[in-house]
């Protein structure tokens, strides 16, 4: 159970999308705060914007953050959906009364009220203050109204927002950002906002703040972009009486050419980073780096050292640059540092999809690893790398064909595919191979590329590519020899 010193938590999408970079960095460093401090991470699906959010998007974002290990101590359970932990429901659309029930309060108390202002009049008075030069505040005739007489109305079908009713004394409100320091906001840098609409939907603000404070919240970290809301949720918990969390704003995140990092930049969804090959321990340690840095300096950490080391002292205000050649060498390091019993587990998928065959021999799996890893940044690499040991017949293109037209050609591969035949034993040794070539060599009087282009292409079906003393031992003895024949019937 928690105690009131127990730091709690919570990452909030909304699942209007895929869960993107930005967002997953955030539900990292909460993760983090959370398991370094004992405390506990939350879930909380922000969903009251209906006719955006999806239960596809939804989900597709829980498997996300289940794929990046960054497992959620309450909150709807996953695949299941059901709620988990003594603070629910922790899907907004299900809290609808609860949010009702607090704006109630607010009206009772004299802190918001009920405003009948229609969009059109809203827009007027927008136009007005703009030709005026006067900043975009609603000012509302329903201020004042009393509560029956707004009852009555509504009684007779007249549709009303509820409209938190803003100070008007002059008043800094001042934020202690843990990420961004002090942080003042002038009270009259806000007009009455909503909180309620007609349809008895809340609005992010509000819901926000009733949730924060019901669900026990004591650290809020979130996108430098909700900075601005802050003030009026800070207004609304003072309203309600409510004890502020901590609020930690994250810098944004650039792309390269340091425009806000978008869609532009090619892939920012975390799905698309798993597929095309990144490790989640990779990606935790980059996005981690984005905003953070380890007190030693240390680029690359396990999650566990991302544990150890997490401190909210540590975030920097300044953006961060997405460096997509840095994450690719975050998870080369990562990927090459795997022994290769879970390299392969991780790569299989990838050589499946591809529709590569290959050996079951756990031995064989470890020495192509060993060979191909070196040329791996991702996973998805793998599939070229391994795509010439592959059994499958070979597919010759026309230079293949123009070079088993040179004259000595069926020669060589006739003289190679005798001596790979009479070879004891299932694999060639690079050493094995060396020999044989130079036997084919003296045997038909070629060298060079008349000698080396022609076993390419009686080994992978191209004079062109990886180099045979690599491949050669990868491929057993009855699949060279099979493929010898290929070439010299093709
Ligand atoms: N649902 C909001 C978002 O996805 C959460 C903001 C917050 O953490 O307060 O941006």
């Amino acid at each position: 159970m928690s105690n009131s010193s127990t730091v709690r938590v919570r990452f909030a999408p909304s699942p209007t999308g895929y869960l993107h970079v930005g967002g997953a960095r955030t539900a990292l460093y909460c993760y983090l705060y959370a398991k370094k401090t004992g405390g506990q991470f939350i879930l909380r699906i922000e969903d009251t914007d209906l006719e955006r959010s999806t239960d596809e998007s939804m989900r597709q974002q829980m498997a996300d953050l289940n794929w990046l290990g960054l497992h959620w101590d309450e909150g709807l359970s996953f695949p299941e959906l059901e709620d988990h932990g003594p603070y629910g429901p922790y899907r907004q659309s299900r809290r609808l009364d609860i949010y009702a029930e607090y704006a109630e309060k607010l009206v009772a108390s004299g802190k918001a009220y009920y405003c009948f202002l229609t969009d059109e009049e809203i827009e007027k008075q927008r136009d007005q203050a703009k030709a005026e030069g006067r900043p975009p505040q609603v000012d509302s005739p329903y201020r004042d109204m009393s509560i029956e007489e707004a009852r009555a109305r509504m009684a007779a079908g007249d549709q009303a927002v509820v409209r938190f009713k803003v100070d008007k004394v002059d008043r800094q409100y001042v934020l202690n950002d843990l990420v961004r320091g002090e942080v003042t906001f002038p009270s009259d840098m806000v007009g009455d906002f909503v909180l309620l609409r007609s349809t008895g939907m809340p609005v992010y603000n509000f819901c926000c703040v009733v949730d924060d404070a019901l669900m026990k919240i004591t650290h809020v970290l979130r996108a430098e972009e909700h900075l601005s809301n802050t003030v009026r949720q800070m207004m609304i918990y003072e309203a309600l009486g409510f004890e502020k969390p901590q609020f930690g704003h994250m810098s944004i995140i650039l792309g390269s050419d340091r425009q806000k990092l978008s869609k532009r930049h090619g892939a920012t969804s975390v799905n698309d980073y798993r597929e095309r090959g990144f490790l989640p321990e990779a990606f935790n340690n980059f996005m981690a780096l984005l905003g953070w840095s380890s007190p030693e300096g240390q680029e690359i950490l396990s999650m566990q050292e991302l544990q150890e080391q997490f401190d909210l002292d540590r975030l920097h205000h300044a953006p961060a640059v997405f460096d997509e050649d840095k994450m690719k060498w975050v998870n080369a390091t990562h990927l090459r540092a795997l022994d290769h019993g879970e390299l392969w587990r991780r790569v299989e998928p990838f050589l499946n999809e591809a529709g590569l065959i290959l050996p079951k021999d756990p031995d064989w799996q470890s020495r192509a690893l060993s060979v191909f890893k070196t040329a791996m940044e991702t996973l998805v690499d793998a599939v070229e790398l391994f795509r010439p040991v592959s059994s499958q017949a070979l597919s010759f293109d026309d230079s293949a064909k123009e070079t088993m037209n040179w004259e000595s050609s069926k020669l060589v591969v006739q003289a190679w595919r005798e001596k790979v035949q009479s070879f004891t034993g299932d694999y060639l040794s690079e050493d094995d191979f060396s020999r044989i070539q130079d036997e084919v060599k003296e045997a038909c009087g070629v060298k060079g590329k008349f000698l080396f282009m022609p076993i390419r292409v009686a080994v992978i079906g191209k004079p062109h590519g990886a180099e045979l003393k690599i491949l050669v031992p990868l491929l057993d003895k009855s699949t060279l020899v099979s493929r010898a024949d290929q070439a010299l019937a093709f």
